[in-house]
C-alpha cells in the first residue's frame, strides 16, 4: 500500500464526509493505493456513527474509536500503530488541512528520501492569539532542538513507514513530533509550504492553556532528550557544585570566627551573618540535587527500554 492517512478527531461530524471525499479524489487522480485511518478520541457527538457510514461505501476506510477522550497525541500514536503503507499522511480532521498537498508530500519522501516532511502554515488562517504566542513557540523550539522548521506544530505531515513504527507519541507530545523523531535518529527532516484554511466547521479544540503545557513539555522534552538515560550527570553536577560553593563558605566563615575568637577581636554571631544561612541552604539544596539524581538513576534503569537502540544496518549477522 502507497499511504496511510491518519486523521485524529474529536467531534468533528460535520467535516468527515467533505473530508474523506476530497482525499479519496486525489488518491485515486493519483492511482495511489490508500487506507485512512480516522481516530475517533472519544467524541461526544455523532462523528463515530459518520466514519461508519462512511467506510460501508468505501473499503479504505477504516477507525479506531477511544472509549473517552485521550488528546491528540494518543490519537495519533495509535493510528500509527494500525498503519500499513509505505507514506504516513497525517492531517486535522477540520479541514484546515488540503488533501491536494498529499501527492507532493509523498514524492518527497520516496523520492527525495525524506525521513519526514512537516507542513509549514506561511499564511495562517487563525487569529492573532494564536499566531503570536506560536512564532515564539517555533523560535524556541528551533533554539531547543537544533531542527530548523518554521512551523513544528502543524497538523499535516508525511512521514516514511519506518518513523511511524518507531518513535512514540505521549502525553500531548504531538507538539514536538520533529523532536521526537530527531531523538530517534532519523535526522532527514524537512518542511514544505502549504495552504491553510479558515475552520470551516465547529470550534478548536485548544484554548490558551495549549501554550503553557507547550512550552513545559519543551523543557520535559529537553531534558529527557539530554539526560533521560544519565540523570545524575545532570543532577550530580549540580548538586556537587552547589555543596562545593556552601561548603567551602561555611569553611570560610568557620576560620574566619575562631580567629576572631583566637585575637579577641569582637566576634559576631555566625547566626547573625545572613552569608551563614546562604552556605547553609547551599549545602541542602546541594545534597538534594545529588539524592534526585541517584533516584534518577534507579528509576532510569528499571526503565524497560533503557537498552533499546534502533539498528539501521547489519551485516553478517543474524537479523
Ligand atoms: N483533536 C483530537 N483530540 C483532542 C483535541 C483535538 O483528536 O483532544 C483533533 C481535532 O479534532 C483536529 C486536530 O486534533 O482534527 C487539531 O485540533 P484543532 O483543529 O482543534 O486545533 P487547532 O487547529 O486549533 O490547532
Ligand atoms: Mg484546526
Amino acid at each position: 500500500m502507497n499511504i496511510s492517512v491518519v486523521i485524529p478527531l474529536f467531534n468533528e461530524e460535520e467535516s468527515l464526509p467533505e473530508l474523506s471525499e476530497w482525499i479519496a479524489r486525489v488518491m485515486q487522480a493519483n492511482n495511489f493505493s490508500y487506507e485512512i485511518i480516522f481516530v475517533d478520541d472519544g467524541s461526544k457527538d455523532n462523528s463515530w456513527g459518520i466514519i461508519e457510514n462512511l467506510a460501508v461505501n468505501n473499503p479504505n476506510i477504516k477507525g479506531i474509536k477511544f472509549r473517552r477522550n485521550y488528546g491528540k497525541s494518543g490519537g495519533l500514536n495509535t493510528g500509527f500503530e494500525a498503519t500499513q503503507g509505505d507514506v504516513i499522511i497525517t492531517m486535522d480532521a477540520d479541514l484546515q488541512d488540503s488533501p491536494d498537498e498529499i501527492p507532493a508530500l509523498y514524492k518527497m519522501i520516496t523520492e527525495d528520501g525524506w525521513d519526514l516532511v512537516s507542513g509549514w502554515k506561511k499564511k495562517r488562517y487563525d487569529p492573532l492569539t494564536k499566531t503570536i504566542p506560536t512564532k515564539l513557540f517555533n523560535w524556541a523550539t528551533r533554539k531547543m532542538s537544533g531542527i530548523e522548521l518554521h512551523d513544528f506544530n502543524c497538523g499535516l505531515k508525511a512521514y516514511r513507514k519506518e518513523v511511524v513504527k518507531n518513535i512514540e507519541i505521549s502525553g500531548e507530545m504531538h507538539r514536538y513530533i520533529p523532536v521526537i523523531a530527531k531523538w530517534a535518529g532519523f535526522s532527514r527532516i524537512t518542511e514544505r509550504e502549504v495552504h491553510h484554511q479558515e475552520r470551516k466547521y465547529g470550534v478548536s479544540k485548544f484554548g490558551l492553556e495549549r501554550f503553557v503545557n507547550g512550552f513545559l513539555d519543551l523543557m520535559t522534552i529537553t531534558f529527557v532528550s539530554r539526560f533521560g538515560k544519565r540523570p545524575m550527570h545532570f543532577f550530580g553536577t549540580l548538586g556537587t557544585l552547589m555543596f562545593f560553593v556552601g561548603f567551602m563558605a561555611s569553611v570560610y566563615l568557620g576560620v574566619m570566627k575562631l580567629w576572631h575568637v583566637y585575637r579577641h577581636v569582637g566576634a559576631r554571631l555566625l547566626t547573625e551573618r545572613p552569608s551563614f544561612y546562604i552556605a547553609l541552604a547551599c549545602m541542602i539544596i546541594g545534597t538534594m540535587f545529588f539524592l534526585a539524581g541517584f533516584l534518577g538513576e534507579l528509576i532510569a534503569r528499571t526503565s524497560p527500554n533503557r537498552n533499546n537502540y534502533l539498528i539501521e544496518k547489519k551485516k553478517n549477522l543474524p537479523a
